[in-house]
């Protein structure tokens, strides 16, 4: 299937709401690029870094070449700026992550990944690391961090860090479901994205042939009627158990709640990109001219 090359995609566009928010906010703090950079070296990205080179097998077009051609066609697709460094990890959890900052930048995927999954569904995953990186949620997600520990070392606003840690901890899953967005724009295969996060919830490589999407997705509705009973007290309770990514099941949800809004579809029109016909290069579709070799459209 030929996939749209989203030409200048702006992650704007397909932020969750919730993201978009507290993205803004710290926005706003950014000003002073190299003290975010600073912290973050000294949070141990760099060393995280160095370690990577020395021990994980590196992706490039010698060393895996199917899965460096995935990765680059994903970085085109969703116009990525901070290309990773991607390393592969041992371990057959299905799960993939993102460090670093700039030219510090990596994507660690585990072996599961390329084993276990389909070369869309692995589109998939990729697609959301790079969301994350596209974000800038590595960067953010440490920055809240350092502001949690610094205001608890405020006696007077003893009881702020946890109501941070909580809103953090909110924010963090709003961004998987930001990065799972990125993940299917990335693979413009719906049953794909749909798949990569059920196999990601426990399926057993002998069940793959009975995977059931319809089935799957009932699940997550009936999940959230018994959620909207939740009072605080549970979703506190929730949110201190959710660690790294949130449940696959409301991922899911999520995912094709987003896709039936339209705002999937009405995404990928608006970026589509004018392809000329003369040279293939990609450019506006508001374009009177290529700007590679001068074509008149
Ligand atoms: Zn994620
Ligand atoms: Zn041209």
């Amino acid at each position: 299937m030929k996939r749209i090359h989203l030409y200048q995609l702006d992650s704007s566009a397909y932020e969750h709401p919730e993201d978009r928010r507290t993205l803004n906010v710290l926005n706003t703090m950014s000003c002073c690029e190299g003290i975010i950079k600073g912290l973050l070296d000294w949070n141990g990205v760099k060393a995280d870094y160095v370690i990577r080179k020395a021990s994980n097998y590196h992706v490039t077009h010698a060393t895996c070449p199917q899965l460096a051609k995935l990765i680059d066609e994903a970085i085109s697709i969703l116009s990525i700026d901070d290309v990773p460094r991607v390393y592969l990890e041992w371990g057959y959890n299905i799960n993939g992550y993102t460090r670093g900052y700039k030219d510090t930048t990596m994507m660690v995927l585990n072996t599961g990944v390329i084993d276990l999954m389909t070369d869309m569904e692995q589109t998939f995953v990729i697609g959301h690391e790079l969301g994350h990186i596209k974000s800038k949620h590595v960067i953010y997600h440490t920055l809240g961090a350092l502001l949690t520990s610094a205001i608890s070392n405020i006696p007077i606003v003893g009881s702020v860090p946890e109501v941070f840690m909580l809103a953090l901890t909110r924010w963090s899953r709003m961004s998987e479901f930001t990065a799972d967005r990125a993940g299917l724009l990335a693979c413009q295969d719906v049953d794909a994205a749909l798949t990569a996060i059920i196999k990601m919830s426990g399926v057993p490589h002998k069940y793959f042939d009975k995977i059931n999407i319809d089935s799957f997705l009932k699940e997550a509705e009936a999940l959230q009627k018994e959620l909207s009973f939740t009072d605080k007290a549970f979703e506190k309770i929730l949110n201190a158990m959710y660690n790294d990514h949130p449940w696959t099941v409301m991922r899911a949800y999520e995912l094709k709640k987003w896709v039936d809004s339209g705002e999937y579809e009405r995404i990928l029109e608006e970026y589509k990109p004018l392809v000329c016909p003369v040279c293939g290069h990609h450019t506006d579709k508001e374009a009177k001219d290529c700007p590679r070799c001068g074509t008149t459209f």
